[in-house]
């Protein structure tokens, strides 16, 4: 459809809980691109999910693995890039679109953060990024392409996104250190920051339906964007047409980031 060819190329798009989420509009983007895709899960109801949403598109080369990845464990993100390693001997592309806090920890005030939800929001939302990039880069033999999801609270203040924020700076720096150290194996790793969507986790922020009409109010293009668009700005990155790019930043948010007032 955007005339992009990933024919050959085997891709993991981490981070599908349902039709809405951001992970399920870039696999449907690099599906239609031709890449084979490998769809983790969290729990057997995401599992049953992905796997009626496959089913609906009538897709074939798309492989479910046949058990969970909690990515706060490390056994678990060993299982699904060993998985990744015996269906399809190499990766070429790898998104990762997973984030999590505790829900108390998204409302009220941040300097009321306990230490626990810190850890647990720094953990499953910035250093699983850490953990399965090593792994996903160790299959991608004479390079590939990695992108996570960010959000515009590791910049500047958004009121109830709290922990949130700081795991999402801690996951750009992250994005820029590993694109240092894996740029030498033509590896890039890049992340997209979006505008606020309307997603599952989204709902879960306090206030988020204010901030989607904040976008609405200032951003450039004056609307919301769509899970589509963050898609495409990851085929973008995931794909040639990236090839010089990398330890980079993308908004796709209507251009929101730019204004001052
Ligand atoms: P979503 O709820 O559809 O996806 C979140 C995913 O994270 C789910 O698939 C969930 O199972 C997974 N996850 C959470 N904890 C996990 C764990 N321990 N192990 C494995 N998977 C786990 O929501 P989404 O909005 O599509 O979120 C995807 C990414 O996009 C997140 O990183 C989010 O911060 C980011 N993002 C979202 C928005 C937005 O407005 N929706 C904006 C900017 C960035």
């Amino acid at each position: 459809m955007y005339g992009i060819d990933l024919s050959g190329k085997v891709g993991v798009v981490a981070g599908v809980a349902n039709r809405w989420s951001i992970a399920w509009a870039i696999a449907q983007v690099l599906h239609e691109a031709g890449a084979r895709l490998v769809l983790p899960y969290l729990s057997a109801r995401e599992q049953r999910g992905i796997e009626k949403l496959i089913a609906g598109e009538g897709w074939e080369n798309v492989v479910v693995p046949p058990e969970p990845c909690n990515v706060g464990e490390d056994a678990d993100i060993q299982r699904l890039f060993a998985f990744v390693g015996r269906e399809a001997g190499r990766l070429d592309c790898f998104a990762h679109c997973i984030a999590f806090a505790p829900t108390e920890a998204l409302r009220g005030e941040y300097n009321k953060t306990s230490r626990e939800a810190f850890r647990i929001a720094l953990d499953i939302s910035a250093y699983s990024f850490v953990a399965m990039t090593r792994a996903a880069a160790a299959l991608m033999d004479g390079g590939g392409s990695v992108v996570t999801l960010t959000f515009m609270a590791s910049e500047k203040v958004f009121p109830a996104y709290n922990v949130m924020g700081t795991a999402k700076a801690a996951l750009e720096h992250a994005v820029r250190q590993l694109a240092s150290e894996l740029g030498p194996g033509n590896v890039r790793v890049n992340a997209v920051s979006p505008g606020p969507i309307s997603t599952a986790s989204a709902r879960g922020v306090k206030g988020f339906g204010d901030f989607q009409q904040m976008y609405r109010d200032r951003a450039p293009l004056r609307r919301n964007i769509l899970q589509e668009e963050v898609g495409k700005a990851a085929l973008f990155l995931l794909s040639d047409l990236g090839s010089g790019v990398t330890g980079e930043v993308v908004h796709v948010d209507g251009g929101y980031h730019i204004m001052g007032v």
